[in-house]
């Protein structure tokens, strides 16, 4: 049974930041005050776990996203683990690394994570304050899944999709790092990006024999369930759905997404998808035989070398 009452908290600075989170929270979080949180995974399920940290001056710099948007924007990148493994959120629980000067704004952090945890139904059990020089968001996400949808199931022949449309994190990163003020649409794709939760539910149901959601580029990312389910693919860049104003090439490139993509062995309805999610789903191309793992990128024909995608080292 997952409890859902908090237990008091005791006195102290620690506890007086704890006491604002859930404050800010209210009913977005559950059972909190315990040494651990217990949670109750479906009978016949699995246990879908995964840990997301988003460290200042290394994921984003806080002079180009409001606390608010930090906090979405963290809890976001971890739930999006979740979906991309076709998973149903259970809970989270986040460590949080605050310097001083940034206490004043940690309501504002605490309603950005407490918008996204809304966003994918999912409560907040449980976490660790620590002071520290640099703002940091550690995100554990739980949730259980039947059949969860692995890197490794894609074989020759299958299709290969991506949902929505790419390139606006790349575009505002670009821009800011230019010293520009990027276009609105670039920047809201960046500040906040959506998991697509049910989204990876219903193509697990539809049939997805590997998944992964766009956090380095689509083509480092495709290379990644590459590797992993030692298939080549190809890809059609004029068939990758780009944000207005963005490269096809650029958008293969653009990191942080939190797209999905899929591969299927057989056609996935993309009108049946796009009516139930207001959300494109686009054939970009096939997975191909081959014995080394590689991604082959063709425009009109012509094969075109994108290059890697983000490397943190
Ligand atoms: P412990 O000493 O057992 O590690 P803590 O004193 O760190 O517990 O935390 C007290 C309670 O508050 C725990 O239930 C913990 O899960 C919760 N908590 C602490 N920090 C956070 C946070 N940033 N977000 C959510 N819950 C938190
Ligand atoms: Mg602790």
């Amino acid at each position: 049974m997952t409890s859902i009452a908090h237990t008091p908290l005791g006195p102290g600075r620690e506890f007086d930041v704890i006491r604002e989170l859930l404050q800010h929270w209210g009913a977005r979080a559950r059972g909190i005050g315990d040494d651990a949180a217990v949670l109750d995974v479906p009978p016949g399920q699995h246990l879908v776990v995964s840990t997301d940290t988003s460290i200042e001056g290394v994921h984003f710099r806080s002079g180009w996203l409001t606390p608010r948007e930090i906090g979405w924007r963290a809890t976001t990148a971890a739930l999006s683990d979740l979906a991309a493994m076709g998973a149903s959120p259970l809970g989270m629980v986040l460590a949080l690394v605050l310097p001083p000067a940034f206490l004043p704004h940690v309501g504002e952090l605490a309603d950005g994570i407490g918008e996204a945890a809304a966003a994918a139904g999912t409560p907040i059990v449980g976490g660790d304050t620590s002071r520290g020089d640099t703002l940091g968001v550690g995100v554990t996400v739980m949730g259980s899944a039947a059949a969860p949808v692995r890197r490794g199931g894609a074989r020759a022949g299958d299709h290969v999709y991506v949902t929505g449309h790419l390139g606006g994190p790349g575009a505002a990163l670009k821009a800011w790092e230019q010293g520009r003020v990027p276009l609105s649409e670039h920047r809201e794709r960046f500040a906040h990006p959506r998991a697509r939760i049910a989204e990876g539910q219903w193509l697990a149901a539809a049939g997805a024999s590997a998944m992964i959601d766009v956090s380095d580029g689509l083509a480092a990312d495709l290379r990644h369930l590459a590797s992993a389910s030692v298939a080549s693919f190809e890809i059609d860049l004029s068939l990758v759905p780009a944000v207005v104003g963005v490269d096809q090439a650029d958008a293969a490139l653009s990191g942080e997404e939190y797209e999905l993509v899929v591969t299927s062995p057989a056609p996935i309805d993309v009108l049946t998808f796009r009516a139930r999610f207001d959300l494109s789903l686009t054939r970009i191309g096939s997975v191909t035989a081959g014995e080394v793992p590689a991604l082959r990128c063709v425009r009109d024909g012509v094969v075109v070398d994108l290059g890697s995608g983000y490397e943190h080292f």
